[in-house]
């Protein structure tokens, strides 16, 4: 039977250690076999002092492990060795690791960084020491071999960056095997440059795993890489990619079905899966909402999901009932808004050509917008006890955002105080 992972990020909104049993039990219950815990910058780890926030203790993640170990999970956790290290590389006191100075990356020609880094996989590995696999990451190295000491290392390869990328990343699996564990890596940087060969000078150990979020089966490069003899896993996301064209508030349905589908062409592959749970876009994005928000798709993610529905009476989907509700009072607020600003702007046009009719922009557009504002505030409260209820991180900072985009302010008329007339 394949294994079905469950891959969380912390990045983003994520469950307080107190609340983390309530989920455990939801997701034992669609059928998910695993975990794969990306802590990110949610734990104080001792490899970057200073780097993370305050938020699950050394504590908490251990009791979190011991707890989904004993509910029959296997449990494993993802670190980064290359790339997506703005969290900690963003900060002063680490710039010198920076490859060229990108805030994302870290130069694999740097002793300082790759010591870091090795430091980071044994710290990983204490925190999780009987987990079968350890994830590195190594996706996305955008600027890849662009200082002078990559350049230099890569010289005389057939392909510059793929030698430092190996040479790095290859360092870092062997470290993993060497603790008894089988070292995971993303498949991007082989899929896009359509190069597969060169996984072979990884350990024998290692398992790449091909992420494909958005295009249909056959999935790009997985017959190729399967070739290579290595064993490979692929991975759909249950959350992730909301750019600018399809942010809409709270809950997008479009998006929801369009996990799900992208999930059911994965598993049609009949290979061991990770469903993967993005926290943001990319680490300076908007959050993601809650678990909640996705429930149809966490659901089709499970090997036992089919059973499960929304209008059942598990504490899951109650609170997922809450969220739509939420979303629903959201999208009316957001319609409003935006309705607002437009009549403002036609009421300033109308003026340009026929003057004004003291009270009327006072009554249509000031007055609406005050209520409007008292029905933002309530639902800014609904939030937050959703929020509390569920034992969610990052309330303030996801309320702020979401709400702020409900309330497009109105154009401004020419005089304003000659605006705030009563009489109509
Ligand atoms: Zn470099």
């Amino acid at each position: 039977m394949r294994k079905n992972y469950l891959h969380l990020d912390f990045k983003g909104i994520s469950p307080f250690a107190p609340h983390w049993p309530t989920y455990l039990k939801h997701f034992q219950s669609l059928g998910f076999d695993g975990l794969l815990l990306e802590l990110d910058c949610k734990y104080a780890w001792e490899s970057w002092p200073g780097a993370a926030l305050d938020h699950y203790t050394k504590q908490d993640v251990l009791a979190m492990i011991d707890l989904a170990k004993a509910s029959g999970f296997e449990v494993s956790l993802l670190i980064q060795v290359q790339g997506h290290l703005e969290w900690a590389l963003k900060h002063d006191r680490y710039a010198p690791l920076r490859e060229s100075g990108f805030i994302n990356e870290l130069c694999p020609c740097n002793p300082d960084a790759v010591k870091k880094v090795e430091d980071w996989i044994d710290e990983a590995v204490a925190l999780c020491p009987d987990a079968p696999y350890l994830h590195l990451g190594g996706d996305e190295v955008w600027h890849l071999c662009t200082c002078d000491a990559c350049q230099k290392r890569g010289e005389g390869a057939a392909d510059r960056k793929m030698a430092v990328y190996l040479d790095h990343v290859g360092r870092c699996c062997r470290r993993v095997v060497g603790h008894g564990m089988r070292p995971m890596v993303w498949s991007d940087m082989f899929v896009s440059r359509k190069c597969y060969e060169p996984i072979k000078t990884l350990p024998r150990e290692t398992i790449i795993v091909n992420w494909c979020y958005h295009e249909k089966a056959p999935f790009a490069g997985l017959k190729e890489m399967q070739g290579t003899g290595y064993e490979i896993w692929g991975a759909p996301a249950i959350r992730c990619g909301w750019g600018p064209d399809h942010l809409s508030g709270i809950y997008d349905e479009n998006g929801v079905a369009a996990r799900v589908a992208n999930i059911k062409e994965w598993q049609q592959t009949g290979i061991n899966l990770i469903n993967t749970v993005w926290g943001r876009p990319s680490s300076f994005n908007v959050l993601y909402p809650p678990y909640h928000c996705f429930a149809e798709a966490f659901a089709a993610a499970g090997t036992d999901g089919a059973s499960w529905r929304i209008d059942g009476d598990d504490a899951f989907a109650v609170q997922s009932r809450r969220w739509r509700e939420l979303e629903t009072e959201y999208d009316r607020l957001l319609r409003k808004g935006v309705l607002l600003f437009k009549w403002s702007v036609g009421l300033n046009r109308v003026a340009r050509y026929i003057g004004r009719r003291p009270g009327l922009f006072n009554a249509d557009c000031y007055k609406q917008s005050e209520a409007l504002a008292k029905d933002v505030e309530a639902l800014r409260k609904k939030l937050f006890d959703f929020f509390t209820d569920n034992g969610l991180s990052d309330a303030e900072e996801f309320i702020d955002e979401r709400i702020s985009m409900l309330t497009p302010p109105l154009e401004e008329p020419e005089n304003p105080a000659l605006e705030r007339s009563e009489i109509l």
